[in-house]
């Protein structure tokens, strides 16, 4: 243990948080220490699990007398280590986890909001606003254990962003526990608030280096009772873009995912999915998962569907295609979709860029960055896919088939910079997802430097002049 981190400050903090507020065992603080891609390994005096605001608050002032750093924690599947403690004895950290601050707070059907504290996981939060009778739409495969906290600190995405935005969208207030340990209570669940600043943005996406977020009041909608899901073929990315301009304007905004897949990216899940098999007849350069969903019956959105699909055919758009009739077939379909990451695995190592461009420009990006990378490794195999509506396209290289594995992740750095300056070049970002956390501050650094980068260090040494709330994360270790 740091020696700031005497017997009498923990008992301290021992006192402030209550029983099972701090956890200071090394083999219970096991699973706050790792991380989800086994990147890093984290180190941290203590883990503190305040359970409400005032508590976080009252730890988080004691941390800041005592110089001792902190770092946001909610349920640590973040995949940029944004969330990973690097106590040393010149620097203590410890974890502060939002685990326990897990109350929905209220929900109020007239306003269509909900409150809640920041350690609800998703899957919470989703189940209370359907209790509700209504959707809370943010969804991505970790929803199981993300937290509501580490979601807005990100600002996640997942599938539903063409339809209801990213976890930005989704916020109306927050409350937040300064890094002096002052508490921001911004928590009001207003559409017009025009009272100067939207502080409440600072904090959204930050990656917990600005403040401790404690609650949010969140924006609900009408559940959908309907929903059609079709597998549809197109020659090629450009196809995919008009069906996507023509879909907007029939089918408008119940138009509620499309996404982009290769053939190489469904060979790829077609292989290594057990019991799948390829929707279509024959096989087609590239595919589209379109799902429209709204207050129609389900038989009315998949006639809707159907006719659309029918009429694209007819103009040479759409190659082929196939709307699911049943549940089983849906999943079927959304099964191929989201397997395409894994079965990346089973062919070598890759390298993954979630990056974004203006949608306008998603084919020139796969174009543009398949040359350049096949320039760098003639034999990489290419496997885009992904959100085409929201612009953000996974554009995974897995290496030659005959490469040694070490040999091609010897290539990450070339390779990375090639994808991101196409991207660049486009008008894109290199951070679709997930943020900068550890491990992109050297992009971040390289893409937005200059008066965007002087601008964000200027907020944080604003608000955290010590550096004490996630140092080294985002903008980097600007105070050494
Ligand atoms: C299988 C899988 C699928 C995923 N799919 C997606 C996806 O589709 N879209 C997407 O965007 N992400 C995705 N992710 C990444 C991850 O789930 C998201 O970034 C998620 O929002 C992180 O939430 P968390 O509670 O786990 O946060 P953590 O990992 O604990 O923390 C993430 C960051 O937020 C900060 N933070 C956490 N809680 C707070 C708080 N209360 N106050 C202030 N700062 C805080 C941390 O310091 C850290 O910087 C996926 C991850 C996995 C493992």
């Amino acid at each position: 243990m740091s020696s700031r981190l005497t017997a009498g400050l923990f008992r301290e903090i021992e006192r402030l948080l209550g029983p099972g507020g701090v956890i200071a065992d090394p083999d219970r603080m096991g699973t706050y220490l790792s991380e989800s891609r086994g990147l890093y390994r984290g180190a941290a005096e203590l883990i503190l699990l305040p359970a409400t605001t005032a508590a976080a608050s009252a730890a988080v002032s004691l941390c800041a007398r005592e110089g001792i750093s902190m770092v946001p924690q909610g349920g640590n599947t973040g995949l940029v280590g944004g969330a990973v403690a690097q106590s040393s004895a010149s620097r203590p950290e410890v974890v502060l986890s939002a685990q326990r601050l897990n109350r929905i707070r209220h929900v109020d059907t007239a306003g269509d909001t909900i409150t809640a504290e920041a350690g609800c996981v998703l899957a919470q939060l989703q189940a209370a606003a359907e209790q509700s009778d209504r959707l809370f739409p943010l969804s991505l495969a970790a929803e199981g254990s993300c937290q509501l906290g580490g979601n807005l600190s990100t600002n996640a995405g997942g599938t539903a962003v063409l339809r209801y935005g990213s976890a930005r969208d989704l916020v109306l207030g927050l409350e937040v526990v300064l890094p002096d340990g002052r508490v921001f209570d911004g928590l009001r669940g207003l559409r017009k608030d025009n009272a100067g600043y939207s502080l409440r943005e600072l904090f959204l996406g930050a990656e917990g280096t600005l403040g401790f977020i404690t609650a949010a009041t969140c924006r609900l909608f009408p559940r959908p009772r309907g929903s059609a899901t079709a597998f549809v073929a197109v020659p090629d990315p450009d196809s995919a873009l008009a069906l996507l301009a023509a879909a907007r304007e029939a089918i408008g905004d119940r138009l509620s995912a499309f996404e982009l897949l290769s053939r190489f990216a469904l060979d790829l899940a077609l292989q290594t999915l057990p019991g799948s098999r390829d929707p279509l007849d024959r096989a087609h350069p590239w595919y589209l998962l379109v799902e429209a969903s709204g207050p129609d019956s389900a038989a009315e959105i998949e006639r809707r569907l159907t006719e659309f699909l029918a009429t694209q055919m007819e103009r040479g758009i759409v190659e082929d295609g196939s709307t699911a009739s049943s549940e089983a077939q849906r999943q079927a379909f959304w099964n191929l979709r989201h397997h395409v990451s894994d079965a990346q695995k089973r062919i070598g190592a890759s390298i993954k860029n979630d990056v974004a461009v203006p949608v306008a420009s998603v084919p020139s990006l796969i174009r543009d960055a398949s040359a350049r990378v096949l320039e760098i490794v003639p034999a990489a195999r290419i496997v885009a896919f992904g959100h085409v509506g929201d612009g953000n396209i996974h554009f995974n290289v897995s290496q030659p088939a005959d490469m040694d594995a070490a040999a091609f992740l010897q290539l990450w750095q070339p390779v990375t910079a090639a994808v991101n300056d196409v991207v660049a070049a486009l008008g894109g970002t290199f951070s679709a997802e997930h943020g900068i956390g550890l491990l992109k501050t050297a992009e971040l650094e390289r893409y937005r430097g200059g008066v965007e980068l002087d601008l964000m260090r200027r907020i944080k040494r604003a608000l955290d002049p010590a550096n004490l709330m996630n140092p080294g994360k985002v903008v980097g270790n600007w105070d050494r």
